[in-house]
C-alpha cells in the first residue's frame, strides 16, 4: 500500500483487497456502490450503501481529493509541507505552519505520550537512515554507531512546542514522520466528509486501515483480517455503527540484506525493527487512534501489548507473535471468527 509513505508490494495489497472484496460483497445487493481508487499510489476501497450512483461517484471523488491533499501535505521525503517543517525544526526557532496540520500533531502527541512513545512520530531521522523514507528500501542497515547516536538524543513529540499555529523544537534531533498514523487520519477525514455529504452507510478501506459507518444494507459490514503468515484470510469480523479496525504488520514493508529480514516498524528504544511480533489488529472508534495503537503494540510485543493498549484507551486488540500464537482480549475474541484450519493457538488476555 502507499499513501502515507508506507509502501508494500502492490501484488500483496491487491490480493488482500480482492479477498476483502469477496467477503464484503458476497451478496451484491443493488444499492451497494463500490469503487477502488488509487490516491497517489494508495489503494483505497470505498463502499457506499444506499446512495444513488451519481451522488456516490461525487462522494468518491470528494474523498479522493481528501486523500491526495493529505498525502501531499504530509509526505515525508518528497517536497511537502512536512519536509519544510522538518527543515525548520532543526533550527530551534519558532515558525508558522498550515493551521490544518495542527490537529494531527496534537493528536499524535497525545497518542505518543500514552504509548510511552513506542508510537513515536519524531523518529524521522532513524526511519530515513533505515531507508524506510524512500520508495524502495533495500539496505544495508545503518551503522550501529549511527543508530545509537540517534536514539541517545531521544527525540519525541514532547520536544515540539505548539503555540497557536507556530512550532518549534527544543531537540534538534526531532524529525517528523506520520507514516504510522496518517493513513488512519485520512480515513477519519474521509468518513467525516462522507457524513457531511449525507452518506450514512459506508466503509473506507485504505489498504487495511478501515472505518465503517452504518450498515451494509440489512447486515453489518464484514471485514477480513489477513493471515500474517500467508496470503489468505486469518479471521473475519463484522462491524457496524461507527467502528475502525487497523492491522499493522511486519510483512507490510521490509528489505532483506545479507540473509536477514528488516521490517519497517522500528522500536524507538533500540533503534532496530521491533522483534517477536508478526501483526497487531486494533479496534477503536476512530481510525487514527487504531492506526497509532497498532504500530505501538507491534513495538510493545507480547510482554507489554496489554499494558500499552490500556494506556492508549484501547478496548479490543489482538497480537500475533512470531510463532503464530494469537494474543487477544476477551471482547474481541468473542466477536472474531477464525477462518483457518486448524484454528491458531489462542492466548486469552485479561479484559482491556
Ligand atoms: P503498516 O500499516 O504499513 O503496517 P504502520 O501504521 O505500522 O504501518 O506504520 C509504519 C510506518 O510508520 C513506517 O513505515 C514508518 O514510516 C513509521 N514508523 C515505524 N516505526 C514507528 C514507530 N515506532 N513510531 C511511529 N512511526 C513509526
Ligand atoms: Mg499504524
Amino acid at each position: 500500500m502507499y499513501a502515507f509513505p508506507r509502501y508494500s508490494p502492490l501484488a500483496t495489497s491487491y490480493c488482500l483487497i480482492l479477498l476483502l472484496a469477496t467477503l464484503s460483497c458476497s451478496k451484491q445487493e443493488a444499492p451497494l456502490y463500490q469503487e477502488q481508487i488509487l490516491a497517489l499510489g494508495a489503494l483505497v476501497d470505498i463502499s457506499l450503501w444506499g446512495v444513488k450512483p451519481e451522488a456516490a461517484r461525487q462522494a468518491a471523488d470528494a474523498i479522493t481529493a481528501d486523500f491526495n491533499r493529505i498525502h501531499t501535505t504530509w509526505h515525508a521525503w518528497k517536497p511537502s509541507e512536512l519536509t519544510r517543517i522538518n527543515a525548520q525544526l532543526v533550527t530551534g526557532h519558532a515558525f508558522s505552519v498550515n493551521p490544518e496540520m495542527i490537529p494531527l500533531l496534537v493528536r499524535a502527541h497525545a497518542l505518543s505520550q500514552a504509548s510511552d512513545h513506542l508510537f513515536n512520530p519524531a523518529i524521522g531521522q532513524l526511519l530515513a537512515r533505515w531507508g524506510f523514507q524512500g520508495d524502495e528500501p533495500k539496505g544495508p542497515p545503518p551503522d550501529p554507531a549511527v543508530i545509537s547516536a540517534l536514539i541517545s538524543q531521544h527525540p519525541t513529540l514532547d520536544d515540539v512546542v505548539i503555540e497557536g499555529d507556530h512550532l518549534r523544537s527544543t531537540n534538534r534531533a526531532v524529525q517528523l514522520d506520520v507514516g504510522a498514523i496518517g493513513q488512519g487520519y485520512a480515513v477519519d477525514v474521509a468518513i467525516a466528509h462522507l457524513r457531511k455529504l449525507g452518506v450514512e452507510n459506508a466503509m473506507v478501506n485504505a489498504s487495511g486501515d478501515i472505518r465503517v459507518i452504518g450498515r451494509h444494507g440489512n447486515r453489518p459490514w464484514r471485514i477480513g483480517i489477513r493471515d500474517p503468515r500467508g496470503s489468505g484470510i486469518l479471521a473475519s469480523i463484522e462491524l457496524q455503527g461507527d467502528e475502525s479496525i487497523v492491522t499493522s504488520g511486519t510483512y507490510e514493508r521490509y528489505f532483506d540484506y545479507a540473509g536477514k529480514r528488516y521490517h519497517h516498524i522500528i522500536d524507538p528504544r533500540t533503534g532496530y525493527p521491533a522483534q517477536g511480533t508478526l501483526s497487531v489488529t486494533v479496534l477503536a472508534s476512530d481510525t487514527a487512534t487504531a492506526d497509532a495503537a497498532s504500530t505501538a503494540l507491534v513495538v510493545a510485543g507480547t510482554k507489554d501489548w496489554h499494558r500499552i493498549a490500556r494506556a492508549m484507551g484501547i478496548k479490543q486488540a489482538m497480537l500475533i507473535d512470531d510463532h503464530g500464537t494469537v494474543h487477544i482480549d476477551p471482547v474481541l475474541a468473542k466477536r472474531i471468527r477464525f477462518e483457518t484450519t486448524p484454528a491458531p493457538k489462542i492466548e486469552l488476555s485479561p479484559p482491556l
